[in-house]
């Protein structure tokens, strides 16, 4: 079971979508940062889905969707990081604890938490495996891009 993350574009916030979603759809921003619809009606709510599928120039709404770490590397990574002493609460308590089917987002606190988890991470282990690495490069890119259209990260 790998572990990934993404984040919600603001395309319907800055009004820079392809098409308008008509008015009764009643679209609006979830917790999560995604496009949602409050409309009961069941042709309402298909409309909305193929519009929200194509929208803006990122399907689904989906600015950036990165696949952080399988569980060989969150394993590998728990050794690591219990050797070195590393507390990293928000990355190991939330991103790699997370269970599927699971809903978590990741405030914007929670971000930069992880930003600092990562930046102490990156001084206290000098050298580390390549799939850590990338599991670390995954997190700040993720990290980044929430942090610039303001949204969490979506877990
Ligand atoms: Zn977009």
């Amino acid at each position: 079971m790998s572990i990934d993350a993404l984040v919600f574009c603001d395309c319907l916030e800055r009004g820079a979508l392809r098409r308008q979603p008509r008015p009764e759809w009643q679209v609006y921003v979830q917790s999560d940062g995604c496009r949602e619809c409050a409309a009961s009606d069941h042709g309402a709510i298909g409309a909305f889905g193929l519009w929200h599928e194509t929208a803006c120039h990122h399907d689904y709404g989906i600015l950036l969707h990165r696949t952080v770490a399988s569980a060989e590397t969150i394993a590998r990574f728990k050794e690591m990081t219990a050797a070195s002493g590393c507390r990293c609460p928000v990355l190991e308590g939330r991103v790699l604890a997370h269970q599927p089917g699971q809903d978590e987002a990741l405030e914007s606190s929670a971000v930069d938490s992880l930003a600092m988890e990562l930046q102490d991470l990156r001084k206290a282990v000098g050298h580390w495996p390549a799939e850590i690495e990338g599991m670390v490069r995954a997190l700040e890119d993720l990290v980044a891009c929430a942090r610039q259209v303001n949204k969490p990260l979506v877990l």
